[in-house]
């Protein structure tokens, strides 16, 4: 016999497994399915995000960030420390460990909330039925569901003369695993992941360079802030060459040759590892039966409307599946949205207030309108800015590097966008996100009390600059 769901999603990342939970807590009779496996040979719920993405990137990126604090910045706080050293398999370890705590845990949030998991693969078939082929048998299962939600996430873009062999190079899963520091690492993108995990190595020693396509960094970023965040990659001995273009890449021995055209022309570079950060493309590929009936857009993405709905009732789709940034916060709002719309309750999305954060250092973040956008978009407003170097905070822990950028409409003083490059930038931008979500003005952070020494204030006054009376800066 069929066995029925209120709610089947496929895929357990971000998106999949916060719609399950959400929708058993409303009282649904929900099943989850996913086809990722951990090293120990069972389900490794959690997607990109836990497995090979946010989580382990951030793990490592925090280890190496002690480790290069320790080697460059201890000594002007008076501490001298000696004979500093890393060890590479504790570092993966710890991250690992990190990684197993928190999947394990998404496991146990499915058991207690009564989701009934499926190891394996999903397909959608017409007529809300899902074909599931487990983990460990090429056996097939059809399941049926009044609402089903589509949560495949994305895998990495490849480039033509360029093939992964997952030793010499690698992908972001490849970067999260090596197991000594290459002395030349090479990236192909200088997009986040490049950037992120391109620090990781250059602090624990690697000689990084950037290989990028475009003629400027983090185009997407507002531009004052991707030219500090050049700059200050620049002085940590990242070699971004922008305008760049990788023609192939061989591996010879173990060198990989790298052909590449820029403004002078063609030539060759050699590296030790090659990371390809190139974009992710929808993970579609299985997933959908030809009689299936969802249609994927010209992106490749699975289209949806503004709630996530396919045009088939009770099909639905979310995260890095579907339009939109490919962040893991996103895809959970949406997974919520969904699972929340499934049960009847109002349920809204507001893609103007999805804030972005690249954990490099400086962290870099913002929400809402960048000022080119602005211009583009012909609205007048104005500018309060102010730099971390004039905090007590920033300066007392010696890290005072970047700025916070405000932009408010000139009429309403509405806030638009603020972009943070910084110590904290991560956290400082979701006192941005509440401001913009309740429609807030620069007057209204301005008036707010931030507390003393923080980072926090740097907010404070970018928000009085916008009326030009910030108190510690010439206005
Ligand atoms: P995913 O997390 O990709 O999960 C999809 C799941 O579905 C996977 O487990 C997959 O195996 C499974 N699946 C796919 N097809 C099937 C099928 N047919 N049957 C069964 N299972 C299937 N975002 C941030 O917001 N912050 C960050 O700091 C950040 N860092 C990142 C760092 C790296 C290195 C990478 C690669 C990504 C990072 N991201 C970050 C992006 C983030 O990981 C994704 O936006 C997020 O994981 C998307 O969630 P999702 O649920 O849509 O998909
Ligand atoms: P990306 O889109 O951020 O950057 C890719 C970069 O590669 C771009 O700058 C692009 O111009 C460049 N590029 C493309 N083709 C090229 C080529 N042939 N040669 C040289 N350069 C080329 O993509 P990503 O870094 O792979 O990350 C994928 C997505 O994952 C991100 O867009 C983001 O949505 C998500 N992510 C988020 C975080 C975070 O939130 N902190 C971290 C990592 C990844």
């Amino acid at each position: 016999m069929t066995e029925k769901f209120d709610v089947i999603v496929i895929g357990a990342g971000p998106g999949g497994y916060v719609a399950a939970i959400r929708a058993a807590q409303l009282g649904l009779n929900t099943a989850c399915i996913d086809m990722n496996t951990g090293k120990d040979g069972k389900a490794a719920l959690g997607g990109t995000c836990l497995n090979v993405g946010c989580i382990p990137s951030k793990a490592l990126l925090d280890s190496s960030k002690h480790y290069h604090h320790v080697k460059n910045d201890f000594a002007t706080h008076g501490i001298n420390v000696t004979d500093v050293s890393i060890d590479i398999d504790t570092m993966i370890a710890r991250k690992d460990a990190v990684v197993s705590k928190l999947t394990g845990g998404v496991a146990q949030l499915f058991k207690a909330n009564k989701i009934k998991q499926y190891h394996g693969r999903g397909r959608l078939l017409a007529n809300r039925q899902v074909e599931f082929t487990a983990h460990t048998s090429s056996e097939k299962t059809v399941l049926e569901a009044e609402n089903i939600i589509l949560a495949a996430g994305s895998v990495p873009i490849t480039i033509p003369n360029v093939e992964y062999d997952n030793e010499y190079i690698i992908d972001n899963e490849g970067a999260l695993q090596l197991t000594e520091v290459p002395p030349r690492l090479g990236v192909i993108g200088a997009g986040v992941i490049g950037l992120e995990l391109g620090s990781v190595w250059q602090r624990l020693g690697s000689k990084v360079t950037l290989l990028e396509a475009l003629p400027s960094l983090l185009p997407t970023a507002d531009q004052d802030i991707s030219k500090q965040a050049g700059r200050a990659f620049k002085k940590q001995g990242l070699d971004i060459r922008l305008d760049t273009l990788v023609k192939s890449a061989s591996i010879t021995g173990d060198t990989i040759k790298v052909s590449l055209e820029d403004k002078n022309g063609e030539s060759e570079i050699s590296f030790d590892r090659l990371l390809v950060a190139v974009g992710r493309k929808p993970n579609t590929e299985g997933l959908l039966a030809d009689d299936s009936g969802v249609e994927l857009n010209k992106r490749g993405q699975i289209e949806v409307n503004h709630q996530s709905q396919t045009k088939l009732e009770g099909v639905w789709a979310v995260g890095d599946c579907v339009r939109g940034p490919m962040l893991a916060h996103k895809a959970s709002e949406e997974g919520i949205a969904v699972a929340e719309l499934i049960a009847g309750k109002a349920a809204h999305i507001h893609f103007d207030t999805v804030p972005w954060v690249i954990y490099t250092d400086p962290e870099i973040a913002w929400v809402g309108k960048t000022e080119q956008q602005l211009k583009e978009q012909g609205v007048s407003y104005h500018v309060g800015s102010f730099p971390f170097a004039a905090t007590g905070r920033g300066l007392a822990m010696g890290n005072a590097d970047g700025m916070v950028k405000m932009l408010a409409d000139a009429d309403t003083d509405e806030i638009l966008g603020v972009h943070i490059i910084g110590p904290g930038a991560s956290e400082l931008i979701a006192e941005c996100v509440v401001t913009m979500e309740f429609h807030g003005a620069s007057e209204d952070l301005a008036r707010i009390i931030h507390a003393h020494p923080t980072l926090s204030e740097a907010i404070h006054e970018a928000a009085l600059h916008v009326d030009k009376r910030a108190i510690h800066r010439g206005n």
